[in-house]
């Protein structure tokens, strides 16, 4: 891609502003030339002047026009010599000068005839011609429209026709033509492990329906732009060698009434004549946002869509052999009922790739890349956390580019250097890149949940930690394996969630001796848990086994409005009170634990440094020597 290729669109609207108006010379382009352009509406303009001015100078006879008293005059003087009166002008010649006319405008002058008849001249009437003003009025600019109308539909391209609007748009590959397979993903393996059942089923239905066993409905690949949730539903169809429908939820939503429905009406009875296949669905939140979302009430077409969705999902049966997969990056906007049994069942998640992950994506696109002896991609991988599967096929391309235009044999380590400075620096701006101190905050606050989370009794396992950037807010993660469900917590075990929360902003506390605003959201959820057991469950000892409820703020309700409490400011004093009280024993005591387990703490956040995400085995081992 060229180094400048971030503000392209930007760049073509205004050329194309540029060139509309003829202003092209004032940006030349690369090589110095102005750049050509194709269309210029000032030369359509010209060309309709000189159509015009040939009219004017070739066509119309010399016609003077002439006030109505001059006419009179002539009239007078026996200079006309043939007359021709339309209901609005009167248009003649002179006997003097035959090929010159002159035209006037008629005013209302009953003597006129009599006058013509005195001086003996030629005259007669005419009428409008009524074919031709009927056909300058109504053919033409019906012409006109119908062209106009023409090329738009041409524009929109084939199949988009008036009597084929319902028509979906859906991309068609039978199975042999999607080539990409398992081997072009890479760093996702467990999304790729859970596929890997639905391309068995999609390459031998026969098997699953001997055995009845139920092979989910819809599949969700759910994950951060870029992750290769769309490459990923490629490779399954690939794989299982079966046609693949592939539309874009956006393409549902249309601006005619009730056409997005209609297509997902024809998108699956096509589908079902060619089953076994996939229909895909890609960025399924333009199309599956909650309904009841939209202010003003109504069912609107995207919620017409969304419904004749569910009622399709629900209508055929798996045997058949279809399989729907969908993506999104935004599962939390979706509508709840797309996510129930019988529709998209199943999830899986499509995470930002770990190291090992990052150095396989690598692998799989300098394929075709001439590398240079001494390139690492180990160490290219261990230079880019955060990068998702595009970032990193983006950063071969941005290298190997570079190396073209210093006209090198192979793409060496400084280009990939370059290259890593160019994209971070472009991520940076969209803040998912971590520098180096902010790395070093987020592996002791990881480290500082999980070590916490090990120490307690009722605080559940931890499964992973993680440092590897995820969403907008969190920038890393420590996952908890809960051994079991839950209905019930009791005070002790709530007394211990709250303490593993406040364990990422303690280990910053001890480390840094200063904290940084990573913890927020921690200390919002630590703050729920604590009003809620005071205010809810009745587990403060001073105020008692009392309730006292949250108010609710009503929907819709202006700033500032409030419901009103059930309970006094002196008691409301005493909430606060308590809560503050719970989290400041919680702080305390993990504050404990951690200082004692400083040793464990600095060599967690090593490794994690290190291999950027460690699993919770060993976290256990180290804490089982220490
Ligand atoms: P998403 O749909 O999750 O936003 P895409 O599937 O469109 O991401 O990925 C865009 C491109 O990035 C792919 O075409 C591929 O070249 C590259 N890519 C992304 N993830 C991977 C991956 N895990 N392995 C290999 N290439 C990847
Ligand atoms: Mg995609
Ligand atoms: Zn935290």
């Amino acid at each position: 891609m060229p180094p400048d290729s971030d503000n392209k669109p930007q760049k073509n609207i205004i050329e194309t502003i540029r060139s509309l108006f003829g202003l092209n010379n004032t940006a030349p382009g690369k090589d110095g030339l102005p750049p050509k352009s194709g269309f210029n509406i000032w030369y359509v303009l010209l060309f309709f002047l000189f159509l015009t001015s040939l009219q004017q100078f070739l066509f119309a006879p010399k016609v003077e026009t002439i006030p109505y008293s001059q006419f009179k005059q002539y009239v007078a003087a026996g200079k006309v010599s043939t007359l021709t009166i339309d209901p609005e002008n009167i248009h003649g010649t002179l006997t003097e000068k035959p090929g010159q006319g002159f035209t006037t405008v008629r005013v209302n002058d009953p003597g006129l005839v009599k006058d013509l008849d005195d001086h003996n001249i030629n005259y007669s009437g005419q009428t409008e011609n009524k074919f031709l003003s009927f056909f300058l009025s109504w053919i033409v600019p019906i012409g006109i429209f119908f062209l106009i109308w023409r090329f738009f539909m041409k524009k929109m391209g084939p199949g988009m026709g008036v009597m084929s609007f319902s028509k979906n748009k859906a991309k068609i590959f039978a199975g042999s033509e999607t080539k990409v397979s398992f081997a072009d993903v890479a760093g996702i393996d467990e999304a790729k492990e859970e596929l890997q059942e639905v391309v068995e089923f999609l390459s031998n239905p026969g098997k699953f329906q001997k055995l009845g066993g139920r092979i989910p409905k819809g599949v969700l690949l759910v994950g951060p732009p870029g992750t290769g949730k769309t490459l990923l539903a490629k490779a399954v169809a690939g794989e299982a060698k079966v046609p693949f429908f592939s539309i874009s939820g956006s393409e549902f939503v249309e601006m005619f009434v009730g056409v997005g429905a209609a297509r997902v009406r024809d998108l699956f009875s096509q589908a079902a004549k060619q089953a076994p296949c996939i229909i895909f669905i890609d960025e399924l939140d333009a199309l599956g946002k909650a309904r009841g979302m939209n202010v003003m009430g109504g069912h609107d077409e995207r919620e017409q869509t969304l419904n004749q969705l569910l009622v399709e999902m629900d209508g055929f049966e798996t045997n058949k052999g279809v399989i729907i997969m969908s993506a999104t990056n935004r599962p939390e906007i979706l509508d709840p009922a797309l996510l129930r049994p019988g529709r998209f069942d199943r999830q899986v998640l499509v995470d930002r790739p770990d190291i090992n992950g990052r150095e396989a994506i690598l692998k799989i696109h300098s394929k075709n890349v001439l590398l240079g002896p001494e390139v690492d991609l180990r160490k290219i991988a261990g230079r880019t956390p955060g990068f998702v599967g595009a970032d990193l096929a983006n950063l071969v391309n941005e290298s190997a580019l570079l190396a073209a235009r210093k006209n090198k044999e192979t793409v060496e380590a400084a280009e990939f250097d370059e290259a890593i400075d160019r994209v971070v620096g472009g991520l940076e701006k969209k803040n998912r890149i971590m520098n180096t101190k902010e790395k070093e905050i987020v592996t002791f606050h990881e480290s500082g949940h999980a070590i916490v989370a090990e120490s307690l009794e009722h605080a559940d396992p931890v499964h992973k930690i993680s440092i590897i950037p995820r969403g907008i807010a969190a920038l890393g993660y420590t996952q908890q394996q809960p051994t079991e469900d839950r209905y019930l917590m009791t005070r002790p075990e709530l007394l211990d969630r709250l303490a593993v929360l406040l364990g990422g902003r303690v280990a910053e506390e001890l480390v840094f001796g200063e904290v940084s605003t990573g913890a927020q959201n921690d200390l919002q959820r630590a703050t729920d848990i604590a009003r809620s057991m005071v205010t809810e469950y009745g587990m403060s000892d001073r105020l008692g086994l009392v309730t006292y409820e949250r108010s609710r703020q009503p929907m819709f309700a202006p700033e500032g409005f409030s419901s009103g409490k059930n309970y006094s400011e002196e008691k409301a004093a005493q909430i606060d009170e308590e809560i503050a009280k719970f989290i400041e024993e919680a702080h305390q005591r993990v504050r404990k634990i951690l200082s004692e387990r400083r040793i464990v703490l600095d060599k967690l956040a090593q490794l994690l440094s290190e291999k950027e995400s460690v699993p919770g085995e060993e976290l256990r081992a180290m804490l089982a020597v220490a």
